[in-house]
């Protein structure tokens, strides 16, 4: 399979900064780095592997190529350069910023190399965002565009508000919208209001674009409900600024949000969420009649863990199993940590006989998928017990499933025992 490009390639005759940005990046990001001190180094290492660098960060002057050549060596194989340069020299600063380049900084101190290695960090994570572009002229959206995708923002594209919505109703995972206000049937006022009746400005943020000289539109913007506006023409560095200032905010408060329902060792969903979620859940499936299973794991004999090798190898263990979860999933399920070593999971519409292969797959893929840490070898098993009777809430749903676990345990554990009434068999 073609491999994303994930190396970052920096070309600086300063060892010490050189060493100091690869240093930051391979151990604060995880980012695999690649360095030269000349343009000529620079051009060895690209004839083997242009292709895996998604960024490069340039020294504008290098021994053997003292006014910034190396930019062009560097984008004429596609890679978006960061440029570094020791003094802002004006001339050569407006030449630069003429080509496609992610960033132009200032080496002055220690935040410009902070700065750099969170730029690289944002290229890496944009490739996950989306962002909508609203112009009915093409050539505006194109230009907005390619802004955006040098810096790997995933981009989609509206001709007017009216398209827009359509984009948004189908793609809820948009972070931002950059949107014009002269539009054919529906403006971007208009847009603005519509999309505030859905998203808030903390979850979507609007960015309105007007063009210099026409009076009050700015305001009308801010004042439908967007975050920010760019007057055209603008400096595509103005424009990266605004732009990251919002993804940024975006991104911060989904995270937090998210925070308050993930449980912090594994990433699964908390107890909390479990009950909100999950209690709509079973009153849509009571009103609706559609089949609910809720399934109660266990790990077996956890504490030995724990006492064997330590606390840590036991949050080690904890964060395996649920990678394990994670990968058998699907869409519809649910699994949350309800506390300690047990995991509720909640599957809608599912037959009795997928519940039963889903379980044992489960179980199975815990039992061959031991936890490996160095030489160290942890073999795990689960318990399972689950219901697919409707009950009269989740609560007692979840009391029937804990019940058919307790008979897998004293069963022998390792095994799926399902819940029946008044009676649970194997
Ligand atoms: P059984 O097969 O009957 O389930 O036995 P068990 O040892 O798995 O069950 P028990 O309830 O006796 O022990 C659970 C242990 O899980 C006790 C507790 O210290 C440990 N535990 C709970 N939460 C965490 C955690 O977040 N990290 C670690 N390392 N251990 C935890
Ligand atoms: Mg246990
Ligand atoms: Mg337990």
């Amino acid at each position: 399979m073609h491999q994303p490009a994930n190396k970052v390639l920096i070309v600086e005759d300063s060892r010490a900064i050189n060493k100091m940005l690869a240093h930051h990046i391979a151990t604060q990001l995880h980012i695999d780095v690649e360095s030269a001190v000349s343009m000529q180094e620079a051009k060895q290492i690209l004839e083997t592997q242009s292709e895996q660098f998604f960024v490069a960060i340039l020294d504008l002057n290098l021994p053997d190529a003292p006014n910034g050549e190396v930019v062009d060596v560097v984008l004429g194989l596609g890679i978006p350069p960061i440029i570094l340069t020791g003094s802002m020299c004006d001339d050569l600063h407006d030449e630069m910023l003429e080509k496609p380049i992610v960033d132009y900084v200032v080496k002055r101190n220690l935040n410009e190399i902070e700065y750099v290695i969170e730029t690289v960090q944002r290229l890496r994570e944009n490739r996950e965002r989306k962002v909508l572009v609203v112009d009915d002229s093409r050539s505006s959206r194109q230009l907005i565009s390619s802004l955006l995708q040098r810096h790997y923002l995933e981009v989609l594209e509206a001709c007017d508000g009216v398209e827009a919505l359509d984009v948004l109703s189908e793609n809820d995972d948009i972070l931002l919208m950059v949107t014009d206000y002269n539009m054919p049937r529906m403006d971007g006022m208009e847009l603005i209001t519509k999309v505030r009746e859905k998203y808030s400005r903390h979850e979507l943020a609007i960015i309105g674009i007007s063009t210099s000289g026409s009076g009050t539109v700015s305001i009308k913007l801010l004042k439908s409900g967007a975050n920010d506006f760019i007057t055209r023409p603008f400096m595509h560095e103005e424009f990266y600024c605004r732009i990251n200032q919002n993804i940024d905010a975006v991104a911060s408060y989904c995270m937090l949000r998210d925070a308050a329902d993930r449980d912090f060792l594994t990433g699964l969903f908390n107890r909390k969420y479990l009950f909100n979620t999950g209690n709509k859940l079973f009153q849509n499936a009571q009103r609706k009649n559609i089949s609910l299973t809720v399934a109660m794991i266990d790990i077996d004999f956890f504490k030995k863990i724990n006492d064997m090798h330590g606390h840590h190898v036991g949050d080690m263990a904890l964060k395996h199993v649920a990678s394990i979860f994670n990968q058998q999933l699907r869409e519809a399920d649910m699994i949350t940590r309800f506390g300690g070593e047990e995991f509720c999971m909640l599957c809608v519409n599912v037959s009795d006989a997928s519940a039963e292969v889903l379980f044992r797959r489960f179980r199975e893929s815990i039992d061959n998928t031991p936890l490996v840490i160095g030489d160290l070898t942890v073999p795990m098993t689960v318990s399972i017990g689950y219901s697919t009777e409707l009950a009269d809430s989740l609560d007692h749903m979840i009391n029937d499933a804990d019940a058919a676990l307790y008979d897998a345990k004293e069963g022998g554990r390792n095994r799926v025992v399902r819940f029946v009434k008044n009676e649970e068999v194997s």
